[in-house]
C-alpha cells in the first residue's frame, strides 16, 4: 500500500523526488521568455504533449524557418508542420497557430495582444479563449502561468496520464463534460503556485522518460513507494516463459 495517501502530500513528495531525478533548468520566470503573448500562444501550441527541450526546438525551427508570423499565416498547414517534427501530431499543431495567427490578424490587422494583458488575470483568460481555434485550455494555463504571474497548472495528456496513475486524479474526471477546465481547478487547489512551474516542467519529463504512454517503466521510477499503479504494475509476476518446442 502507498504510503502517502493524501493527495496535496503525494504532489509535494512527487516533485520533490523527480526533482532529484530530472535536475532540469529553472522555468523562466513571469515574462521572461522575452516572448509576447501571442508568441506565448504559439509556444504553448509547441510545448502541450511534450517538454520544454522537444518545444523549444521546434519553436526555434518556426522561427527559423519564417520570415515573420505573417508568412506562417499565409502558409499551408503541411508547410507549418513539416517545420514542427518531429514534435507528435506536427499537423494538428500547424492548424492550431495558422488559426489562431489568422483570427488574430482579421480582428486586429497586427499581431499585437499587448492590450489584452492589461484586463486582469481573468479577463484576460477570457478574451484568449475568444480565439478558440488556435487556443484550447492548455495555451491559456500556459499564458497565465508564464507570462502572466498567475497561478495555473497546464494540464496536457501525458501530465493527465501521470496525475490519474497516481491517483491524484479519477479516469471519470477526464471525461466530464466541464474537463480540462474542472480538472485543472482541481489540480490547481494541490499545487502552490511558487511551484506550478515546476511541476508543469518535472511532470512533463516524467511522462517521457518513465511513466510513458502504454508500460510505464515503474521499477525504475522514484515514485513507485506512493504511486497506486506502480504497486500493480511491480505486484504482477514476470510472464511464464514459453516453453521451448521438443526437437523432432
Ligand atoms: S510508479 Fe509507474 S505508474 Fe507510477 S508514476 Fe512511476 S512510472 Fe508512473
Amino acid at each position: 500500500m502507498p504510503a502517502i495517501t493524501n493527495k496535496q502530500q503525494l504532489l509535494t513528495a512527487s516533485v520533490d523526488r523527480l526533482r532529484k531525478r530530472f535536475p532540469l533548468p529553472a522555468p523562466a520566470a513571469d515574462g521572461e521568455s522575452g516572448r509576447t503573448v501571442l508568441e506565448e500562444l504559439i509556444y504553448a501550441a509547441c510545448r502541450e504533449g511534450t517538454t520544454t527541450a522537444d518545444a523549444d526546438r521546434a519553436y526555434a525551427a518556426l522561427r527559423a524557418a519564417f520570415v515573420d508570423w505573417n508568412e506562417v499565416r499565409v502558409s499551408t498547414v503541411p508547410e507549418v508542420g513539416e517545420v514542427l517534427r518531429p514534435l507528435p501530431q506536427p499537423g494538428g499543431r500547424a492548424k492550431r497557430i495558422i488559426a489562431l495567427l489568422q483570427a488574430v490578424f482579421e480582428e486586429r490587422y497586427s499581431f499585437d495582444l499587448g492590450d489584452v494583458v492589461k484586463k486582469g488575470l481573468k479577463d484576460t483568460a477570457r478574451k484568449l479563449r475568444f480565439y478558440k481555434d488556435g487556443v484550447d485550455d492548455y495555451a491559456v494555463a500556459w499564458v497565465v502561468q508564464r507570462t502572466l504571474g498567475g497561478h495555473a497548472v497546464p494540464l496536457d495528456g501525458p501530465t493527465v496520464r501521470v496525475l490519474r496513475r497516481l491517483g491524484v486524479v479519477e479516469a471519470a474526471d477526464a471525461d466530464a463534460p466541464e474537463a480540462p477546465e474542472a480538472m485543472r481547478g482541481t489540480v490547481e487547489h494541490l499545487i502552490p503556485k511558487a511551484k506550478d512551474a515546476e511541476f508543469t516542467e518535472l511532470f512533463s519529463v516524467h511522462a517521457k522518460e518513465l511513466c510513458v504512454d502504454g508500460v510505464p517503466h515503474c521499477p525504475l521510477c522514484p515514485l513507485k513507494a506512493d504511486c497506486p499503479t506502480g504497486h500493480e504494475v511491480l505486484a504482477k509476476k514476470p510472464a511464464e516463459p514459453k516453453p521451448k518446442p521438443k526437437p523432432r
